[in-house]
């Protein structure tokens, strides 16, 4: 217990934030935001379509065009944003959606977040933190069996799940190779959802070669913030978490990720927090966040929070995400298996471009349900070892399937990190429609991958007719887009992966 207070006392850095904001106060005013929220009320029909258009600039949008954006209430008006959020995301990102899977390492935690069933003081949560052996079992499942190519690691905020813990995690997840039907499976992209950290614990972690490094603010809203992070916890701390970004992006993360849990305040709220948030990292770093995250508040073991008050409706869900669509243009969105099968295939075409599949939040659940012999206890969650409970467990094989009969290809694509496509660079090529040339023949290239090494037999065959489309499209922008030259390498490494090569990007 001592080791853990003095662990607690030397986590924040006031020094490390104070020195962004200005005369004590960070960049979030609640009073304005309620003020833009109040001044653009029943705004006019062709204002709104004047800030649709604005949109496809694809800069970010200004408080006030986001703010009155929000306050539509004509659904006809309502159905133009959404057309509009779609076409903006095939504009930067044409059909891809790139797919991923949670590993939650450890439930550990210090603080007692009122809505999370991993809060410390839930007595019920059995606490579990994975062994590096554990680690490589999970790895083994998901890039092995299920063959995920990207995760993102989760863990509590807690001594015994501190950086050299995540480090020693990240690099075991790096080293697992598995032979898979025709290659080999491995993951080549590891992104991390963990608590604020130091710029030196970030440092440490860009080290190891993570992909992403993900915060949630939770709430922009300051006075809901306080009432659902009890005071003395570390999370109570406001602007700690609120320049996380700041700190990654100081240690040269470039990569950073934001979002809000939808359910704690206001909806409207929280997309202009999110806004304010995105404005400020251009304004200090010149890159706005790589992606934004809009989880909703699920069911969770003994939360002590009135999850009814600000429950975002399905309806206002769907609004949501297209604003922010509209709103930071170019940024990746992610929509998680909290939502129902339902939900996503609604909420999809509004302008998500990743999502996770096969999902477990469960720790080491992976290999007990996919490793086990008898698949008959795959969908089951287990409350008391997880943080909330998932809405859509189906199989990547399944929502692979799904996404390519609505027309989109998954992509398993990492070459744009390891290649320097990251931070500025990624910016400039997003926002010129240009990183979308590469990623377009990478997705076929890792498509490919997964068809022969994982897919179903009905999978296959509904995958190889999206290849063959995929394929038309890019000799039918020979050569305005892509040369001659590109054109024949990538049939050459289509070729080669078929034969087992495995890794060959552009
Ligand atoms: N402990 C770290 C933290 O709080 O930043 C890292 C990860 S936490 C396990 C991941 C995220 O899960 C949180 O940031 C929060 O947004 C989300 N979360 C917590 N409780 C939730 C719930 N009941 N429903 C949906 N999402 C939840
Ligand atoms: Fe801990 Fe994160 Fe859950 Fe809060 S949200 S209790 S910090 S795991």
């Amino acid at each position: 217990m001592r080791t853990e207070t003095k662990w607690i006392e030397n986590v924040i850095k006031t020094e490390e934030y104070e020195k962004y904001m200005k005369e004590g106060k960070d960049f979030i005013n609640d009073d304005e935001i309620w003020e833009k929220i109040e001044k653009n009320k029943s705004p006019d029909p062709a204002r709104i379509r004047s800030i649709i258009q604005k949109s496809f600039d694809l800069d970010l949008l200004s408080p006030d065009d986001t703010a009155a954006l929000l306050n539509v209430k004509d659904p006809q008006l309502w159905e133009e944003i959404f057309d509009a959020a779609g076409k903006i995301k095939r504009k930067v990102y044409d059909n891809r959606i790139v797919t991923f899977a949670p590993l939650y390492c450890s439930n550990f935690c210090v603080n007692n977040c009122l809505y999370c069933g991993f809060r410390k003081d839930n007595k019920d949560e059995k606490r579990l933190k994975l062994t590096l052996e554990d680690v490589r079992r999970e790895t083994e499942i998901l890039a092995g069996k299920i063959g995920h190519k990207r995760l993102i690691v989760v863990y509590g905020e807690h001594p015994v799940s501190d950086v050299r813990y995540m480090i020693d995690t990240i690099r075991t997840i790096y080293d697992v190779k598995v032979k898979t039907r025709n290659g080999i499976g491995e993951i080549r992209r590891v992104n991390v959802n963990a608590a604020p950290m130091s710029v030196e614990d970030l440092k440490a972690l860009k080290d190891v070669g993570v992909g992403t490094y993900q915060v949630f603010q939770e709430t922009y809203h300051h006075k809901t913030y306080s009432e659902v992070h009890p005071k003395g916890t570390l999370k109570a701390n406001y602007q700690w978490r609120l320049y996380s970004m700041h700190r990654a992006l100081e240690a040269g993360i470039d990569d950073v990720a934001i979002g809000a849990l939808f359910g704690l305040y206001d909806w409207r709220f929280e997309v202009m927090g999110l806004l304010y948030h995105a404005m400020e990292l251009e304004k200090q770093f010149g890159i706005g966040p790589h992606t934004v995250s809009f989880p909703r508040l699920e069911p969770a073991q003994n939360v002590m929070f009135d999850t009814q008050k600000y429950r975002v409706s399905d309806e206002n869900f769907k609004k949501l995400v297209a604003v922010i669509r509209l709103s930071i243009p170019y940024t990746g969105m992610i929509l998680t298996a909290r939502e129902n099968a339902n939900v996503r295939r609604e909420v999809l075409p509004l302008g998500v471009t990743q999502t996770d599949a096969s999902t477990r939040i469960g720790i080491g659940a992976y290999s007990e349900i996919y490793g086990a012999e008898k698949m008959s206890d795959k969908t089951e969650q287990d409350l008391a070892r997880q943080q909330f409970m998932i809405g859509d467990p189906r199989d990547l094989d399944d929502v692979i399937r799904e996404l390519a009969q609505m027309g989109y290809i998954t992509s398993f694509c990492t070459a744009g990190y390891r290649c320097g496509r990251t931070g500025t660079n990624i910016m400039t090529l997003l926002k010129s429609e240009k990183e979308g040339q590469f990623c377009k023949l990478n997705a076929i290239l890792t498509f490919r991958e997964w068809l022969d090494d994982f897919a179903s037999d009905e999978t296959k065959k509904i995958g190889e007719e999206l290849i063959k489309k995929e394929m038309a499209e890019v000799k039918a922008r020979v050569p305005k887009i892509y040369s001659e030259k590109t054109f024949k390498a990538l049939e050459n490494y289509h070729e080669r992966i078929k034969n087992g090569e495995r890794d060959l990007y552009f």
